[in-house]
């Protein structure tokens, strides 16, 4: 949505084998009138920010991370969000960290945008009543910000529990219709997400949700043949390696909290699947 509603338009890359954007095909779509790239650091861990960044550089190009699924996670041992020009961190419950309702923030080092990113969240005002471009009402709650406050200094504890659920999925997952995610070497995952392939998602789902276990599927309509974006006039085929992912992938049980006898009995089952 950032993307469009300033007025520039959204050319897609397809993903790479760790669910993030394939930063060999970034080039190939570069044309004279890109002007960023938006590195999506998806499901918990980043993108090789190495090669985008080098990418970026010699095209003049900005770059955007998308670190809403991201907290606390690394690349090359660097926190994410301080890698490219702007980092944009989602506090929607759901996440990392999450506030009681919808909040947010960006990250810069760069005194001029964080200069326009003050003025524009305060309805294009720099000092009282004194409009100097139009902007929106996007500030961050008080009450919102002191939980966030508190919450933050727990999203280290709260990542290694994630990861030890991920770990033990990783040991203990068994069975050759389900292929397990990756993580890319000079990344760490949080694992907002545990996000496995089946080629036989439907009957995995029904499987799992006879025996009380909750699964989804993010994200089932990859953008380029979303309604919102039907304007592009992309189709079916056109990104089969997104299309393959959005037909095959599904996010298993993880959450801070997962017992140990719930996720013995996830993995139980899922073990026991068969077609
Ligand atoms: C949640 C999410 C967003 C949107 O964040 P909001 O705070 O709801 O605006 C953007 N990108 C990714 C990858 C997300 O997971």
């Amino acid at each position: 949505m950032g993307i469009t509603i300033n007025g520039a338009s959204p050319v897609f890359v397809e993903p790479d084998m760790y669910n993030n954007i394939d930063a060999d095909r970034i080039e190939e779509a570069i044309t004279d009138r890109t002007k960023a790239i938006l590195a999506v650091h998806l499901f918990g861990q980043a993108s090789d920010m190495t090669k985008i960044m080098d990418i970026a550089r010699r095209h003049e190009l900005k770059v955007v991370e998308d670190c809403a699924q991201s907290h606390g996670n690394h690349w090359d041992g660097k926190v994410v969000g301080s890698i490219g020009d702007i980092g944009c961190f989602s506090f929607y419950p759901t996440k990392g960290c999450g506030a009681f309702g919808d909040a947010g923030c960006i990250t810069t080092n760069d005194p001029e945008i964080a200069r326009k990113a003050r003025i524009f969240r305060n309805y294009g005002s720099d000092y009282h009543y004194h409009n100097v471009v139009v902007g929106a009402n996007s500030r961050l709650d008080e009450l919102q910000a002191g939980l966030l406050r508190v919450k933050l200094k727990h999203i280290r504890e709260l990542n290694e529990e994630r990861c030890r659920i991920a770990a033990r999925y990783d040991a203990e997952l068994d069975n050759a219709l389900i292929e397990k995610p990756m993580v890319r070497p000079g990344a760490d995952s949080s694992w907002h997400q545990y996000v496995i392939r089946t080629g036989h998602r439907e009957k995995l789902m029904k499987f799992l949700k006879e025996r009380d276990i909750g699964t989804l599927i993010h994200y089932p309509i990859p953008p380029h043949l979303s309604d919102a974006y039907r304007y592009l006039g992309k189709k079916r085929g056109d990104y089969p390696i997104t299309e393959q992912a959005a037909d095959e992938v599904l996010s298993l049980p993880m959450y801070n909290g997962m017992t140990e006898e719930e996720q013995s009995y996830v993995i139980e089952c899922l073990n026991q699947f068969a077609v």
